[in-house]
């Protein structure tokens, strides 16, 4: 599989669609008359960033053909599988904002009907009950060069794997002592088509069917006959079952399926500095790497919007990156690139000190409290504006200050001049050290004419600083989030090492000495905020008024553009 990074330009990769072409193509045909998809997750885990991709992909095909898309828990091996994963995957496909309407199934809502057709296909001779251990399986499978050879049961009669099948789903025997196959051909090219396992034996409660059964249908016999149940009209998955198309077209051949489905394959997202695979993303939650599934430094659909990550630009992304048939690895800089275009848009802008160093305004009377008037947001008139309360003493970012600057620092130091961003200009003349010789507070003037942010002589400032009354002010927790990962490509690891081993050690920063604004903390929880100079930050499910938290969501520079112009 190739993990290049993709250095293709948002204008190519845009809009491309190979699945858009070959639906249009059966329309057109009269082959379909509509469009069904479906969304096929195992509930084994949280959905992440490629599952979007996935969604966006069916659920924005059916909704552009005004067809619909089909909500399928794909539920067959019950040891991995819970309620809660349920219960996410429908409230992230709700978010993304889509809708499978009534639309909502399980596999094992048909458990009962693959039965039924299994056993038909032990009448015709075309499958058989083996009593080969899993590794004896394994074994004899065969290589790509080599073919497999026939299993010893491979040739038992009709009513004996009548007889046995009845008995394995009666219970009467042990996990993995027998497994119902396909009989198709152990010589075949293609791996998949050596006699596939169709049936285990799991004696495993399922979250839906209870105790029913303890034998369970594998996705490959499971899935085609699930699609053709649900008239689904393009089946749409990712390419690694490429291989498995002729054993999907095998099973609907020969049964008497409704409707003759068919599967089409693209490209699976990969991204940089992010692993994808639920058996990776379960391991750094219960090994406790990251808190939870929706910690937002997790590639989840849950951590991205506990980050802030409006689910507009998570659609936006899909739809940027395309449908190709090509793996390939999108560089994370673009995901970053659409928050942060549909964040400028919308996010209300906020004054945060987030490592606050104290300045004295020395010729501002104590206790008086000015009200300021700010815009909401630049972008958009009609967010309105806000008072933000100016005080004697205010904080503002301590790397907004030096006693001896370099050239072309243009913040505050002795001497300096600055404006306050909505307010005055500000000079700097003493810092006042502590004990230890660190800044303890800056001492400084202000122009009372300057109030408006220019003065009568109209002289030129070069430094905005953004700042919070001291006196008004609240305190807030601030988490500054990094990438979870050290490496571009964190499965790319040495022999005997794991992929745990590129976790970057430094992904989150806690800021507990903040300083807001006070409206600020009178957001809800999940609101988009812009701290001035800072970032996108959004108040987190935390979130109180008394217990400020924010989480900074992506910063305010944009990398893609930087990425694109050095190509
Ligand atoms: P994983 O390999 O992470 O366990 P999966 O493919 O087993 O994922 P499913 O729950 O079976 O997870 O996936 C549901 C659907 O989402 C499938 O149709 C699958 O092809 C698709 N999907 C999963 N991962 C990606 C991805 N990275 N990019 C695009 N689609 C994906
Ligand atoms: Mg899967």
């Amino acid at each position: 599989m190739t993990t290049e990074v993709t250095n293709k330009t948002e204008e190519t990769i845009k809009n491309s669609n190979f699945i858009k072409d070959i639906i249009d193509e059966d329309l057109k045909s009269g082959k379909h008359n509509q469009v069904v998809t479906r969304f096929p997750p195992e509930p084994n885990g949280y959905l992440h960033v490629g599952h979007a991709k996935s969604i966006c992909l069916n659920f924005g095909l059916a909704k552009s053909y005004n067809g619909r898309c089909h909500l399928r828990f794909d539920d067959t091996n019950p040891t991995k599988e819970e309620q809660e994963y349920i219960d996410s995957i429908k409230a992230d496909v709700q978010w993304l904002g889509f809708s499978w309407g009534d639309h909502e199934y399980y596999a094992s809502n048909y458990f009962e009907q693959l039965y039924d057709w299994a056993i038909l296909l032990i009448k015709a001779g075309k499958a058989y009950v083996d009593d080969q251990t899993a590794d004896q399986i394994k074994e004899t499978r065969g290589t790509l060069t080599k073919p497999g050879t026939n299993s010893p049961w491979r040739n038992r009669s009709i009513e004996e794997n009548l007889d046995l099948f009845q008995r394995m789903r009666n219970g009467e025997f042990q996990n993995g002592e027998k497994v119902l196959r396909a009989k198709i051909d152990m010589a075949s090219p293609n791996i998949n088509m050596r006699d596939p396992v169709m049936y285990r034996i799991l004696h495993a409660h399922h979250p839906r069917t209870g105790d029913k059964w303890c034998i369970y249908p594998t996705y490959d016999y499971t899935h085609g006959q699930s699609d053709a149940i649900e008239n689904i009209t393009h089946s749409i998955c990712t390419l690694e079952f490429q291989d498995h198309r002729p054993l999907y077209d095998w099973f609907v051949e020969n049964l008497p399926v409704p409707a003759v489905p068919h599967q089409y394959e693209f490209a699976r997202l990969n991204l940089t500095y992010t692993v994808m695979s639920k058996r990776k993303l379960l391991r750094l939650v219960k090994e406790n790497h990251v808190n939870g599934w929706d910690d937002p430094r997790m590639p989840t659909i849950s951590g991205m919007r506990r980050r802030g990550y409006p689910a507009s630009a998570i659609r936006d992304f899909c739809e940027r990156i395309g449908v190709a048939k090509a793996n390939s690895t999108v560089d994370f800089q673009l995901l970053e690139n659409c928050v942060r275009d549909e964040l400028n848009r919308n996010a209300l802008r906020f004054m945060a000190v987030t490592r606050p160093l104290k300045i004295v305004i020395t010729n501002y009377p104590e206790g008086k409290v000015e009200w300021i008037e700010a815009e909401n947001n630049p972008e958009d008139p009609s967010a309105g504006t806000r008072k933000v309360p100016f005080t004697r003493e205010i904080f503002i970012e301590q790397e907004d200050f030096m006693e001896n600057p370099p050239k072309k620092y243009f913040r505050l130091f002795p001497g300096n001049e600055v404006r306050l961003k909505h307010c005055y200009y500000i000079t700097a003349n003493e810092a006042i050290k502590n004990p230890d010789g660190s800044i303890k507070e800056v001492h400084c003037t202000l122009d009372p004419e300057s109030r408006s942010g220019s003065t009568p002589d109209g002289r030129r400032i070069k430094g905005t600083l953004h700042w919070v009354s001291a006196t008004e002010g609240k305190k807030a927790e601030i988490r500054l989030y990094d990438h979870l990962f050290l490496l571009a490509n964190p499965d790319k690891v040495e022999e005997g090492k794991d992929f745990l081993e590129n976790i970057n050690p430094e992904s989150l920063e806690v800021l507990t000495d903040a300083v807001v604004e006070p409206d600020l903390v009178k957001v809800a929880p999940g609101t988009a905020t812009q701290f001035l100079r800072m970032g996108y930050f959004v108040a987190d499910l935390s979130h109180t008024p008394e217990k400020p938290v924010f989480n900074r969501t992506v910063g305010l520079k944009d990398g893609w553009a930087k990425v694109q112009r050095n190509q």
